[in-house]
């Protein structure tokens, strides 16, 4: 993480593209800032402004633009906290927010705007969230996310993760996270240690909107974190000029099936500020899985889905 690349002008020109025909967003930038780590840049094309993952993470003018209709915190997390760093939102699981720190800044995020200083840092500031979850037996499973959970230390999460395992309710471990794709060498012996003795199902939720994303290291690394015992699912993100054609999410969902992981959900743009121009319509959406559906085994076709504030769980995107 610390040789990743930290601004627009080192990205663009670590692909050779100019300045002047892709105009950036200073004040994205300055919001969120760019982070690109240098395993993530060698799968994308130099000299192609167009590139699927470049657009992922360059903040581009349009990120300036301002629309009432697309708000600091679209998903209502401020709304649902229980304890610091506890989000309980849908029956019998809570999501713990690990860690504000990302592999990677995807610019049209849902939490980019969180304010994740306020979450827990230390294994004390935990305590109350840890109680919470005790003192609640409807409770089932526990999200660790974020930011991105992985980029915590092994030796902070796993003592987390024993705390969990401690209490008789919990039963699953559901980890959301983006690292084993950006950097994937992250997924190295320790993490596989602690994860296979845990006594907890566990479930990884990894985020890859295009097959691009997937090179042999993270192949690799997917195959690792299923020997601990993971089910390892995929969420992507419809976004507009990335992945908003039946063709390329096609082959997305062929790849991970390929490599053994279940394309779970396809999430409707969060309509979170500075995003606007990354948001596909529904119609469009609908069509797409529509073609999938025709065109692959029913267990590749994710579902297509939209998460509303106040909503008991992710809503369905039907045809009207
Ligand atoms: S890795 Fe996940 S949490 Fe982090 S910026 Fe990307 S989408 Fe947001």
């Amino acid at each position: 993480m610390k040789r990743a690349i930290r601004n627009s002008k080192d990205l663009l020109a670590a692909l050779e593209l100019d300045p002047e025909t892709l105009q950036t967003s200073a004040d994205g930038e300055a919001q969120f800032p760019v982070f690109a780590p240098l395993e993530f840049l060698s799968r994308m094309q130099a000299g192609d402004p167009n590139d699927p993952l470049l657009l992922q993470v360059l903040p581009r003018v349009q990120e300036s633009e301002i629309d009432p209709d697309f708000v600091p915190d679209p998903v209502g997390d401020a709304a649902v906290e229980r304890a610091p760093g506890l989000l309980h939102k849908y029956t019998g699981r809570v999501l713990l927010i690990v860690s504000g720190v990302c592999g990677v800044h995807c610019r049209y995020c849902f939490r980019r705007h969180y304010p994740y200083g306020s979450a827990p840092k230390s294994i004390e500031r935990w305590l109350p969230a840890l109680d919470t979850i005790q003192n609640d037996p409807s409770i089932h499973e526990v999200i660790l996310s974020g930011g991105d959970p992985l980029t915590v230390v092994d030796e902070h999460l796993s003592d987390l993760v024993d705390r969990l395992s401690t209490i008789a309710h919990i039963k699953r471990l559901r980890i959301h996270t983006r690292l084993p794709v950006v950097i994937p060498q992250r997924v190295d012996e320790k993490l596989c240690g602690w994860l296979s003795e845990s006594r907890l199902s566990k479930w990884i939720v990894l985020h890859i909107n295009h097959a691009q994303e997937i090179d042999s290291h993270v192949v690799h690394a997917i195959r690792k974190l299923q020997q601990t015992g993971a089910t390892v699912l995929n969420q992507a993100v419809l976004l507009r000029g990335i992945n908003d054609s039946a063709e390329q999410l096609g082959a997305l969902c062929e790849r991970l099936v390929d490599c053994g992981v279940l394309p779970y959900y396809l999430h409707q743009l969060d309509r979170v500020s500075g995003a606007k121009h990354f948001e596909a319509d529904r119609e469009k959406g609908l069509a797409i899985l529509t073609q999938l559906a025709k065109s692959l085994p029913g267990y590749a076709v994710p579902k297509y889905v939209q998460e509303i504030a106040g909503q008991p769980s992710k809503s369905p995107i039907t045809p009207d």
